[in-house]
């Protein structure tokens, strides 16, 4: 038997689609049920249904009418049938990906539909955090909860890939095209140019007159696997990566049609092309504009302004281009102001060679300089994180004294004494706040016990703002692009909260995080919380690829208003300096005397983001006390030091662990300042 070799219960799934399509669409209930029926029969038989087919016994079948023994016969010898075309055809592409998501059924996504016109993931998503599907009969706040994880879930079970991974992916096939004689232009389209956090397919167009050399010679590009299709002017391809891509070949005279076309995303085209129908007359398409109902042209559409002018509108950034509320606000005036690179006047998250980073503090200074900032917060980890060498309160002061030389020898820039502090799986954080509260900038973060549940996590990062010490909340959801869905926050509570104490988010844009996502971005700046763009540079490098965090802050409708780092250094500290007054925290701490700091040249030679790893488990018993030691040692604790115990009282400072001699400090008032007291007279 010739046609489409498919199993059983793809052939079960096609029967499955075309129920929930005709319920969503509001079909006949009798029908709708035949077609479940047949759905079950199929997925059940022993024997393939071309063998059965064969024998003349699927007609016998109990359940399985005479229409669906046609349709069978069809989708066998084409892979589909008409009715599965027609539904295809009729419905958003959307609601099919919607019915993907585990505990989403047709008639949800049909209310879904109608109630609040959603008709994509992104859509979906936005109305779940607006509080939109919440208000709707029989939905409320669990369900909404329900439906946010089963979108996660579903995008990491999809497999799409990174952005940062699709785009380079793109952009070596991009460079290799753009080669060839014939091409005079080339460039990436779709949800990359769009600037989407994970990735589907790849898509690339091309302007040329010779559609079937440019398909010829892309087929052959070292990057693909299998061809798919290929055609004058198209091709399909399975790469490498295991994306799909999508090659299309346009004019030069519409390249401005093609490329607003396939960037998408197919919400957005649908309601451009509908306002110009309506508000002009015009059809739209990616051949170019034209008379409605003729084929007369208007204009080829060489520009994608001339395609937005068409609907009356603005040109509109790629990034905003998801239907959910772009035209209205196009159509207003009121498109936002979207941040830019030359937005941002520093940098407030990364680390050095004191923790896991693999540059010194000075090499993060000098490249931050060279890139026009203004500032850079220097925020290695606290000691829990023993992984990544985190810091104690000792060496974080000692630190804090080193910066100020950094400073001073740079020369160009703000290098302000900062820490990461771990967030503790009790709520706690991991330095002493007398100590955090006389840094410069406090991120504090989630690294551990990342399995709590979403009320737990949210619970910990509260109760890490009230603390009063902590300026600014880092990589919130602790989402990692290619491994985990990140928390399931209570993400109102959280920024209800966070506007309240005056404590800003972070766009973390390390491109395996870009976390906040873009719809929660979006979500804290019509709350009025402040977000901060951070590399979370662990490399001088690094510092450079503020590309991640923008453009989900472009996605998120951020304007420079909204971003704390597009602020100079004097109002961020004026803020809090305000915000731990309003706390009742004297601002003044006293200061430890400078000494030298030992800052290590190496790197810590793990492969490993700190971030995967839980702090290792102390194993090591407390030493035994010992208190004619303790005694003696106190004794001994008196300027001026001998020169063994100056090394020791160093090097419990830098590394701590020395119990005996913390307590013999202790004798005399806080142990640290006691030693810092000591090595300096
Ligand atoms: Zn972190
Ligand atoms: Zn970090």
């Amino acid at each position: 038997m010739s046609g489409v070799a498919l199993s059983n219960q793809e052939i079960a799934a096609i029967f499955q689609e075309m129920a929930d399509l005709s319920q969503i669409a509001g079909g006949n209930p009798h029908r709708i049920r035949a077609f479940r029926r047949t759905a079950r029969v199929l997925d059940t038989l022993p024997e393939p249904i071309p063998v059965l087919l064969g024998r003349g016994g699927l007609d016998r079948l109990p359940g399985i009418g005479e229409g669906s023994v046609v349709r069978i016969k069809q989708i066998l010898r084409t892979g589909t049938c008409d009715e599965h075309r027609a539904l295809r055809a009729k419905l958003p592409s959307g609601l099919r990906e919607m019915l993907e998501v585990k505990g989403l059924g047709a008639s949800t996504v049909r209310r879904l539909w109608q109630h609040l016109k959603v008709a994509s993931l992104e859509q979906l998503e936005w109305a779940c955090r607006t509080g939109q599907v919440a208000k709707l009969p029989r939905m409320g706040e669990k369900t909404t909860e329900r439906i946010l994880k089963g979108i996660a879930d579903h995008r990491i079970r999809i497999g799409r890939l990174p952005y940062i991974r699709s785009r380079r992916m793109g952009e070596r096939l991009v460079e290799q095209l753009a080669d060839h004689p014939e091409v005079q232009r080339c460039q990436l389209t779709g949800s990359v140019r769009r600037g989407r956090a994970t990735i589907g397919d790849l898509d690339v167009l091309v302007a040329s007159d010779h559609g079937l050399a440019v398909a010829s010679r892309f087929v052959t590009l070292p990057e693909v696997e299998q061809i798919l299709v290929q055609g004058e002017g198209r091709a399909s391809v399975r790469l490498t990566s295991g994306q799909q891509c999508d090659l299309r070949v346009v004019t030069e005279a519409t390249w401005g049609a093609g490329l607003h076309y396939f960037t998408g995303s197919q919400l957005h085209n649908i309601a451009v092309r509908a306002r110009a129908l309506k508000q002009r007359g015009l059809k739209v398409s990616d051949k170019g504009i034209f008379v409605r109902d003729t084929e007369n042209l208007v204009d080829p559409g060489t520009t994608e302004e001339a395609i937005f002018a068409a609907a009356a509108l603005p040109w509109i950034p790629p990034e905003l281009r998801e239907n959910t509320g772009e035209i209205e606000e196009a159509a207003a005036g009121r498109l936002p102001r979207l941040v830019e690179a030359s937005d941002l006047r520093g940098d407030l998250h990364c680390h050095t060679l004191a923790s896991d980073g693999t540059g010194t503090a000075e090499a993060m200074a000098r490249a931050a300089a060279a890139l026009g900032h203004a500032y850079l917060a220097i925020t290695d980890h606290t000691h829990s994180l023993s992984v990544a060498r985190g810091l104690d309160e000792a060496r974080l002061l000692a630190q804090q004294q080193h910066l100020r030389e950094v400073e001073q020898r740079v020369g160009q820039l703000r290098v302000l004494s900062g820490t990461e502090v771990d967030i503790l799986p009790d709520g706690r954080l991991d330095l002493d706040h007398d100590v955090l509260r006389g840094l410069d900038w406090v991120v504090a973060s989630v690294h551990s016990a990342m399995n709590q549940s979403g009320a737990e996590i949210t619970d910990r990062l509260i109760a890490a703002m009230r603390t009063g010490v902590v300026d600014c909340i880092g990589h919130p959801t602790g989402r990692r692009l290619d491994q985990r869905a990140g928390a399931e926050l209570d993400l109102e509570r959280l920024l209800e909260e966070a506007r309240r104490l005056g404590v800003a988010v972070e766009l973390n844009g390390n491109p395996y995080r870009m976390d906040l996502p873009d719809v929660d971005v979006r979500r804290a700046k019509q709350l009025g919380v402040p977000v901060c763009i951070n590399t979370d540079a662990h490399s001088p490098e690094h510092l450079a690829r503020r590309e991640f965090g923008l453009v989900t802050a472009r996605r998120g409708w951020l304007e420079p208003g909204d971003v704390l780092n597009c602020q100079p250094w004097s109002v961020i500290a004026d803020r809090r300096r305000d915000r731990l007054r309003r706390q009742g925290f004297t601002v003044a701490v006293s200061r430890p005397e400078p000494r030298a700091y030992d800052e290590p040249t190496a790197p810590q030679p793990s492969p490993h983001w700190p971030e995967e790893l839980s702090p290792a488990p102390s194993t090591e018993p407390p030493p035994a006390k010992d208190d004619g030691g303790v005694d003696a040692l106190a004794e001994r604790l008196v300027a001026p030091l001998d020169d063994e115990l100056r090394q020791r009282v160093d090097d419990w400072l830098r590394n701590g662990g020395d119990d005996e001699l913390e307590e013999a400090l202790g004798r005399q008032g806080m142990p640290m300042q006691v030693a810092f007291v000591l090595l300096s007279s």
